[in-house]
């Protein structure tokens, strides 16, 4: 018989490896970045257009490359990187595969400009699908230039596998602020559609961390640094009021390299242990340095998962470095028997001389003169009693809830058992239409039976209908603000921000101005109190981030979702007897009652022979 096994000529095998290398435009984004710090540029700009569907552009100042290796760069497994097996245990750059051009190259138009430096002239080159169109001399500044164009133009099946605009620019900037986070001593810009999104001059780690998230980040970042034989670590944590629902804000780099590693994501979680709002992630951005011998990089053709030889001390390593940071600044739980005690006494008063105590005396008070007692006296006193009658009216408050709390409990409690042993159920019935159990469930009687009503799932189906009719009427009420509410995100969630707008103005929102760092808002729904705004909107941006998008991902209904997520009630809510009754209302007269926006059950029913068998 014959002979059937062939090689695969170069273009196809290229194909098939640009299949592990390029998922999207962002993996694009992330090897001509890459290549750009490891040819030694200080200046890095990307361009995109189409979230980088139609073009992707890296300008970098760095070493270029020679007539012969701009043709190299682009054969399969063609690398200045690594020259024997062994190198791979000293990586110092990014790359080292020898496949990225190549692959790029089989699966997208490609025109590389590069001069070195001391070179009149530099060489260019196009490429399509893996065949070289054009090879000329050309003027240049020294560095180089690659623009990656039509992506996936001779694969459509992959193409129309891209997802949404919006969602693959949001990989894009994942990568670009990735890398541009290892970087600080490198510029990096990025122009999207011909406007500038980032501009990121040469700074340190916390400064590039605050270019990026926004100045607000500055306060919330509390720095750990920590060297050890096996590892040193540096970077910051956030302050975990600042947590949020989101696991945004989560990076690991290990040697300049973005890598994700669920294990150490647990160290960090572990050291946060009590602080956190349960839900709430951390934000961290940690800098490991260790010896390349001891990681293997090899294991992931993207190159961002990594073993590391001894993986038990660097989480121990890690988790104590973050405790020990989250202490020193305070931020620990107050019964920590580990903690320095000395750390309990602020810096500038252990240092601080003792003195004796002296009584300071007004040797000008006349307690005949008239004029001081209406004077200063007066003033104290006016301000003393202003702010009991402030506390009086607070505690009154407050007090008031707790009984009628307390009264409606106790209501239930003889509403569900000394009634039906001593009254008739026809007068129970009258009196009382509603139970609350458990602060969580509302129990109600229908005719077949009982209902049992889950609160917070019940209230969510009432508010997302609610929502959703003002989008699509388009006229949610809006209340305006004694005082603008100005919010700063970082300019990612901005965007985010920008696409919901016009949905959110449709709820009732008004925005005053948007910048790329903060917005302003100066009027909200009705039924949003201005205390949950940001929680809000922070929790909506999460969902979006979050969401599979597919075709039938609708902005306005993720919105109507969200916020009828974050504003409905909770469970351990005590709810007044005509809270509950309009609940069980509003919820029946729902178009959909009988599960939450999320497709959960809202209430179940048990009629009364159910309730009989359970007696026999
Ligand atoms: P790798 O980065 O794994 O070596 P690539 O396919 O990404 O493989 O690049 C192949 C080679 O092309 C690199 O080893 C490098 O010598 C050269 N090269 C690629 N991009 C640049 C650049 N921006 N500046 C200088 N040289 C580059
Ligand atoms: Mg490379």
């Amino acid at each position: 018989m014959a002979d059937i096994i062939q090689l695969l000529p170069d273009h196809v095998a290229n194909q098939i490896a640009a299949g592990e290398v390029v998922q999207r435009p962002a993996s694009v984004v992330k090897e001509l970045m890459e290549n750009a710090i490891d040819a030694d540029a200080t200046t890095i700009k990307l361009i995109i257009k189409d979230a980088g569907k139609t073009l992707v552009q890296v300008i970098d100042n760095g070493k270029g490359m020679s007539e012969t290796d701009a043709r190299l760069s682009f054969e399969r497994h063609a690398t200045s990187k690594i020259r024997t097996a062994d190198d791979l245990f000293h990586l110092h750059t990014k790359g080292f595969r020898g496949e990225a051009l190549a692959s790029i190259a089989a699966i997208a138009h490609v025109e590389l400009k590069t001069k070195q430096e001391g070179d009149d002239v530099g060489s260019m080159l196009i490429m399509e699908g893996s065949h070289v169109v054009e090879q000329n001399v050309v003027v240049t500044p020294k560095g180089t230039s690659i623009s990656v164009k039509n992506l996936f133009f001779n694969i459509p099946a992959r193409r129309n596998f891209l997802k949404s605009n919006t969602v693959e620019l949001r990989h894009v900037i994942d990568e670009f602020q990735r890398v541009a986070l290892a970087h600080p001593k490198i510029s990096f810009a990025m122009y999207n559609n011909g406007s500038e999104a980032f501009n990121l001059p040469i700074s340190n780690y916390r400064q590039r961390i605050v270019n990026i998230f926004g100045t607000k980040t500055n306060e919330k970042l509390v720095p750990v640094e920590e060297e050890t034989e096996v590892l040193k670590i540096s970077g910051f944590v956030g302050k975990p009021e600042f947590a949020k629902k989101t696991r945004g804000e989560q990076y690991f780099f290990v040697n300049d390299r973005f890598i994700k590693s669920p294990y150490l994501n647990h160290a960090i979680t572990s050291a946060f242990d009590g602080l956190l709002k349960s839900g709430n992630h951390p934000s961290y951005f940690l800098y490991l340095t260790v010896n390349p011998q001891t990681i293997d990089i090899n294991i992931h053709p993207t190159k961002t998962e990594i073993k590391f030889d001894d993986e038990h001390t660097l989480y121990a390593l890690l988790r104590s470095a973050v405790k020990h940071s989250l202490g020193q600044f305070n931020i620990a739980p107050v019964l920590d028997f580990e903690r320095d005690p000395s750390l309990d006494t602020p810096y500038h008063f252990t240092k601080k001389e003792t003195s004796t105590p002296a009584i300071e005396v007004d040797r000008s008070f006349n307690p005949f003169k008239e004029t001081y007692v209406s004077g200063k006296q007066t003033t104290a006193f006016k301000q003393q009693t202003l702010s009991n009658w402030d506390s009086l009216y607070v505690g009154l408050e407050s007090k008031g809830t707790k009984t009628e709390h307390d009264f409606s409990e106790v209501h239930f409690e003889s509403a569900e058992f000394t009634p039906s042993i001593f009254k008739d159920d026809t007068q129970v019935n009258q009196t009382q239409t509603t139970y609350q159990l458990h602060n969580k469930y509302i129990v109600s009687t229908i005719k077949s039976g009982m209902l049992v009503i889950d609160q917070h799932r019940a209230h969510q189906r009432i508010l997302y209908e609610d929502f959703l009719k003002n989008l699509t009427i388009k006229e949610g009420v809006s209340q305006q603000l004694l005082f603008p509410l100005e919010l700063h995100f970082s300019s990612q969630e901005i965007l985010i921000i920008n696409q919901l707008k016009e949905d959110l103005v449709h709820t009732g929102f008004v925005f005053s101005n948007v910048t790329n760092e903060s917005i302003e808002i100066t009027g909200v729904p009705v039924v949003v109190p201005e205390s949950e705004v940001s929680i809000i909107l922070e929790q909506l941006i999460g969902d979006v981030e979050n969401e599979v998008p597919d075709s039938n991902f609708s902005a306005t209904d993720l919105l109507a979702k969200s916020m009828a997520k974050s504003l409905a009630i909770k469970r351990g809510q005590s709810l007044k007897k005509d809270e509950q009754e309009h609940l069980v209302n509003a919820l029946f007269a729902c178009k959909e009652p009988n599960v939450s926006p999320e497709n959960r059950t809202t209430f179940i029913t048990m009629s009364v022979d159910e309730l009989d068998k359970k007696f026999i």
